[in-house]
């Protein structure tokens, strides 16, 4: 199939026009502040069906639904105190809470289940859409299911060009990483479902209680039930092998001298490095800066046709916890 799909720099007659797709019932590429999101409208059951079907995701994995403010997300769920709190701090910004929905959300949105994921998020050209919608925009990441999730208006055009008609440019997404998910539906236990560029100590310190971690790594078994958190996911095509902060795998030289081999470190190395082909995610290690460039690098060099990649794990703190989360994925086979 051709790519007839156009990338939209956002002029007012641009969003104008992606409004008008999402109206009709189309799927469109989004920039959030996480990841680019292949956006429906989050009311349409045909729309929903359309963003499963242009991702190849499967049905039991449900989406998340994003609204233009507060008022408008509270209006199809249950609220309770928690879901107030951490609104009132995070929202707009990169964080999803689970709750239970009222039927106004369709059940193919949430894959069955009798809660819905909700956000409201930051990024203006995203929201400037919302704003000219009378619904909320149900927006998983717009890549091919499994794939690495996209950071620039392109990814989304490579990997989904050939079954989207339009992708609105916003450069590149300014927290690499898809939004932390919170489980809500009992504001007394609540719990982390995935972790992002909110932290679980910036949650609990508002909430005033611990979050169980029920995210893939925890080792609590309930985390295994929870639907849409595959193991293997983020995957390049490249084999994906990680190592330890600080410590460069032992056979780096004979890494180096593997031609289809990269080797991706944290921060740019002390000294000249000796592979030819090692890559840094930041100059100085710091963590948001490589989540920002997380995905980015490791797109451009599955692209360039690397077969394996060396990556180097973060400390475990902070947005670090959700890089490692990722990185884990992307490894796991
Ligand atoms: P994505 O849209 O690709 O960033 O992923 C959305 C993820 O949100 C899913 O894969 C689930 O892990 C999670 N999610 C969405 N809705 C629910 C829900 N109702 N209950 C639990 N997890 C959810
Ligand atoms: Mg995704």
């Amino acid at each position: 199939m051709p790519n007839r799909c156009t990338i939209y720099e956002p002029t007012e007659n641009a969003l104008d026009i992606c409004a008008q797709y999402l109206r009709d019932g189309e799927v469109v590429g989004m920039p959030t502040e996480t990841v680019y999101g292949l956006a429906g409208n989050g009311l349409s059951e045909d729309s929903a069906r359309k963003i499963f079907s242009v991702k190849g995701r499967p049905l039991i994995d449900p989406l998340i639904v994003h609204f233009a403010d507060v008022a408008g997300a509270i209006k199809h769920v249950e609220v309770n105190a928690a879901v107030e709190t951490l609104a009132a701090k995070f929202w707009p910004g990169p964080l999803t809470m689970v709750v239970n929905k009222n039927d106004s959300i369709p059940n193919i949105v949430t894959a069955g289940l009798p809660s819905v994921a909700i956000r409201v998020p930051q990024h203006p050209i995203f929201r400037a859409v919302l704003q000219r919608l009378d619904f909320p925009l149900a927006a998983p990441s717009a890549n091919p299911f499994g794939y690495v999730s996209p950071t620039l208006a392109k990814h989304v055009h490579n990997t989904l060009g050939e079954r989207i008609s339009a992708v609105l440019d916003g450069g590149p997404c300014s927290f690499g990483l898809e939004s932390t998910i919170v489980d809500l539906r009992d504001p007394e236990n609540p719990s982390i479902l995935r972790h992002g560029p909110v932290t679980q100590e910036a949650l609990s310190d508002t909430l005033g209680r611990d979050l169980a971690d029920h995210t893939f790594g925890s080792s609590d078994k309930k985390a295994q039930v929870a639907p849409g958190q595959l193991t293997q996911h983020y995957s390049p095509r490249a084999k994906v092998h990680l190592f330890e902060l600080g410590t460069a795998p032992s056979n780096l030289s004979d890494i180096a001298v593997h031609e289809n081999c990269a080797i991706i470190f944290n921060a740019k190395p002390l000294f000249e490095p000796i592979a030819k082909h090692a890559y840094w995610l930041s100059e100085d290690g710091n963590t948001e800066t490589v989540a920002h460039n997380l995905f980015e690098l490791i797109q451009r060099l599955d692209q360039q046709g690397y077969t394996e990649l060396h990556i180097e794990l973060s400390a475990p703190t902070g947005i670090g916890k959700a890089i490692n989360d990722r990185l884990h994925r992307a490894a796991a086979k």
